[in-house]
């Protein structure tokens, strides 16, 4: 079977065949029909997740796909179901890493890994959801759906009517948007650099698009809804310049949810820190995938898409096949993707 794997640090992907193995106690071997790139698949590139000594591996984190068989002690799911491949766990067996054959050399991988046409992977990463499921919304809700959503309600703590900016829309700022919009944020304020992604923004439920390159935030931000401050920031980008300049403008019970990593090593500057007593308790909190807990949230999430109150219409910008990955992963870190679905079929 083919799958991507990440054969040096910093170098594109090679997409090759790889051999399964049989499967250990508490493993599920899932036939993967979607997946999508989240920018920690960027960071594992990078060797920044420390997973340099690992190399070569098979990557991915956030899919969609159908059971294919069970290891020994699987009680969770069966052959034939399908499910949400999630990087959170869940509940079951915490398997031990899988492992591949690649040029006739055993390779190990992640509990979890997606950009492949078959995946081993551990008991509790997988969760089983109906089969009417679409996929693009069972593979979004193995990360960044789901992150979004939990960042909103559980690390922000959004309440009607809060302001919200969020800080890049690329793969998690438009699955953010959904969830702000989801949760009556007004207004939710969209940033970035690149000046296409506007239209999906705005197409998603974002009140203003602000191109931080070209205007003042605060500026725009007074001009637009006669305020210079934000309730919650939610940051995607991990990006230095990105943090510094949209920290100062939390008002006096915001929240900051850091939610994109800066590199290992890399400062951040907090310019004129003295504004955080500025109010009633300002917080700035770095989040572990919004908490998302698969066993519990995918079956409320999927329910609340099938009501049709949780909608993902325009979130996929890019479909793409395992052979185009590197130049999807490419879009991807030039900012020029929003959230990229790899169709394995
Ligand atoms: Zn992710």
């Amino acid at each position: 079977m083919k799958a991507a794997i990440l054969e040096n640090i910093d170098s594109p992907l090679t997409v090759a065949d790889v051999e399964l193995t049989d499967l250990s106690f508490g493993q599920v071997l899932v036939k993967v029909l979607a997946s999508g790139i989240c920018g920690a698949q960027l960071l594992e590139i990078g060797g920044h997740k420390g997973n340099a000594k690992f190399v070569p591996h098979l990557l991915g984190h956030e899919g969609c796909g159908i059971v294919e068989d069970v290891g020994v002690g699987v009680t969770r799911v069966k052959k034939g179901d399908k499910v949400v491949m999630h990087w959170r766990k869940g509940e079951g067996i915490e398997s031990d890493f899988p492992s591949y054959v690649y040029k006739g050399k055993t390779i190990k991988s992640g509990k979890i890994t997606t950009f492949s046409e078959y995946s081993i992977v551990s008991e509790n990463r997988v969760t089983a959801v109906p089969q009417d499921t679409p996929n693009e919304l069972c593979a979004l809700l193995g990360c960044g759906l789901s992150t979004a959503l939990g960042t909103i309600n559980e690390e922000a703590e959004l309440k009607f009517g809060e302001s919200i900016m969020i800080v890049g829309a690329g793969g998690l700022g438009v699955n953010l948007i959904k969830a702000a919009k989801l949760a009556s944020a007004y207004p939710i304020i969209a940033i970035d650099i690149h000046d296409h992604k506007k239209e999906v923004a705005l197409q998603l439920g974002a009140h203003l698009f602000i191109n931080a390159q070209k205007e003042n935030i605060a500026d725009a931000l007074q001009k637009a809804f006669g305020i210079r401050e934000v309730d919650v920031v939610v940051e995607t980008s991990g990006n230095k310049t990105a943090v510094e300049s949209t920290l100062p403008l939390l008002a006096g019970s915001g929240r900051y949810i850091m939610v994109g990593q800066p590199k290992p090593g890399e400062s951040i500057e907090h310019v004129n820190a003295h504004h955080m007593f500025g109010g009633e308790g300002k917080m700035i909190k770095a989040t572990q995938g919004g908490q998302f807990s698969p066993s519990k949230d995918i079956p409320r999430y999927v329910r609340l898409h099938k009501a049709g109150i949780l909608n993902i219409d325009n979130v996929i910008t890019h479909r793409i096949t395992l052979s185009e990955i590197n130049d999807a992963i490419d879009l991807v870190r030039n900012g020029q993707a929003s959230r990229i679905l790899i169709e394995m079929a």
